[in-house]
């Protein structure tokens, strides 16, 4: 069977790698869908998106983060470094649901960090492992194979490539805390309608969705090295 040309070079372990794509693919159709959606539906107050966050951080006693804009769509983050909160160009002047939905989980990130929350502290601790991982696992693993398949090189660079896993799954409940902290926010501060809090719950459910769909590539990606490296030797 192994002398047979396309057979050889046929991975199977690739439908691994080919399952995680299409969620991360899926995910991402849905989150966009779902936030274009919602950013046609206006809030009743008129705030913006930025002046909700104002609102949420001042009302959670935060004055050391600064409110900037960002261009892009969808490149809305929390600077933990620099205390900066960056809303993009749909979220910082827009008045709709989904705007606000995505200031106020930017202002969940920045209220687990006044509060040393700590999966958040252990995903900032994660994040050069994590980038060395995603870097240096998979090279190192294939040098190994190509030493004669090196052990010690291939069991490196799996461990490594599992750093990077970790960090995609430690970002889980930090991202779902983050969305859980702003629709509470949102309800209390009295910003948008029980109805309303309900539609921004679909949007940040579905950005949730992404990082999901990124940490279950990620293990697929680590099961397929394993399968392929992981302790045997290649048999051609
Ligand atoms: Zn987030």
């Amino acid at each position: 069977m192994y002398g047979y040309y396309g057979y050889r070079y046929y991975d199977p372990t690739y439908f691994l790698v080919l399952i995680g794509a299409i969620l991360c693919i899926a995910a991402q159709i849905r989150v966009s869908s779902t936030f274009n959606k919602f950013s046609g539906v206006r809030s009743r107050t008129g705030m913006t998106g930025a002046e909700a966050a104002q609102k949420i951080l001042q009302m959670s006693g935060i004055t050391d983060v600064r409110i900037e804009h960002i261009s892009g769509s969808l490149t809305d983050h929390y600077d933990p470094v620099h205390k900066r909160l960056r809303l993009s160009d749909t979220v910082y002047g827009s008045d709709s649901v989904a705007a606000i939905g995505v200031a106020a989980h930017e202002c969940g990130h920045a209220v687990q960090h006044d509060k040393g929350y700590a999966p958040l502290q252990i995903r900032s601790k994660l994040v050069p492992a994590a980038n060395i991982g995603s870097k240096a696992g998979i090279p190192l693993i294939l040098l190994g194979a190509f030493l004669g398949m090196n052990q010690m090189l291939i069991q490196i660079g799996i461990w490594v490539f599992a750093l990077a896993v970790l960090f995609q799954v430690v970002t889980l409940p930090v991202e779902f805390n983050a969305s859980g902290r702003a629709l509470a926010m949102l309800g209390d501060y009295g910003m948008l309608a029980n109805d309303e809090v309900k539609n921004c719950k679909k949007v940040l459910s579905a950005a949730a969705l992404t990082y999901v769909a990124a940490a279950a590539s990620s293990i697929l990606q680590l099961l397929r090295l394993v399968l392929l490296f992981g302790g045997k030797r290649r048999r051609d």
